[in-house]
């Protein structure tokens, strides 16, 4: 299904709905859980699309979204809030979480690397039956408002943040898995995201398959589909194609030159 429209329809998309390309069912599985406000766990290699799905779901359905980029420290205190000096006072600020705790928004916490004990913990009782938030700080406990959803993403590649929650917490969300889209979606998703031709969109999308089915590769990274995109946006703005690759995807994947020498080898090959 294509989601790129510009009029209402059945499912409440309104004008400029972000473009989003599906790949299976996730707009359904997405859209039961929202109503019940059964969180998320959004799984999918780096740039595969999660970011742009979940804005879209919840442009479509009328959610305001709140974004929290994970990071190795990310302590309960960053999603939560503290108490900070504001002109000799000490306030006390809302974190990201408990914004949307209070605006019964989504929150996207976008990939969240191994999640430290206290993170996890205040995700507990916001994921299961409780929808609360305790503010230990000030405290009290917060509901969540109707509309509050928790979707977490993560790159089952190199992290889980499953084995840091409880069983009983794990078994109340829902799963949904991202890839990378096939051949042909990805076209038409680099052609329209870079602004390039098809068939320049084809030969990225033919180059990224082939860096991703490399055997043994010894790249922590694969090409996503946002460095095709970065790589055709340059062609866009009148670099050749070669070149584009080089910047865009070589260079970035590697720093060793052996690597970067083979992985130019195989751009030669395929383009
Ligand atoms: P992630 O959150 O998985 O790291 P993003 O959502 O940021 O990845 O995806 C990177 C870019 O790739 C997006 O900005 C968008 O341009 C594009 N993209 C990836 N998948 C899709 C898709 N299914 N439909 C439309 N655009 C997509």
């Amino acid at each position: 299904m294509l989601i790129a429209d510009r009029s209402p329809d059945a499912a409440g998309a309104s004008v400029l709905d972000p473009f989003y390309r599906a790949a299976g069912n996730e707009v359904e599985v997405f859209t039961a859980a929202a109503r019940r406000g059964t969180p998320v766990l959004l799984k999918g290699p780096t740039g595969c699309g999660k970011t742009r799905f979940v804005e879209t779901m919840a442009h479509r359905l009328g959610r305001e979204l709140i974004t929290v980029a994970g990071h190795e420290d990310m302590t309960s205190a960053d999603l939560v809030g503290r108490f900070l000096l504001k002109g000799g006072e000490t306030v006390w600020v809302d974190g990201p979480l408990t914004r949307a705790v209070r605006a019964g928004a989504i929150c996207y916490l976008d990939e969240i690397v191994e999640a430290r004990q206290d993170t996890t913990v205040v995700i507990h009782p916001l994921a299961d039956h409780r929808r609360e938030l305790p503010l230990d700080r000030l405290g009290t406990i917060l509901h969540a408002a109707p509309g509050f959803q928790l979707v977490i993403s993560y790159n089952p590649g190199y992290q889980s943040i499953l084995k840091n929650l409880k069983e009983s917490t794990r078994q109340r969300f829902v799963a949904i898995t991202l890839d990378f889209p096939g051949a042909d979606a990805e076209t038409e998703i680099v052609a329209h995201e870079a602004g390039i031709d098809t068939a320049t969109a084809r030969s990225l999308v033919g180059l990224g398959r082939a860096i991703r089915n490399l055997d043994g590769s010894p790249l922590g990274e694969v090409s996503s589909t946002r460095m095709l995109i970065l790589a055709g946006s340059l062609v866009a703005a009148g670099l050749d194609l070669r070149t584009a690759v080089q910047s865009a995807v070589v260079e970035v994947l590697s720093d060793d030159d052996e690597v970067v020498r083979a992985l130019g080898e195989l751009v030669d090959a395929v383009l």
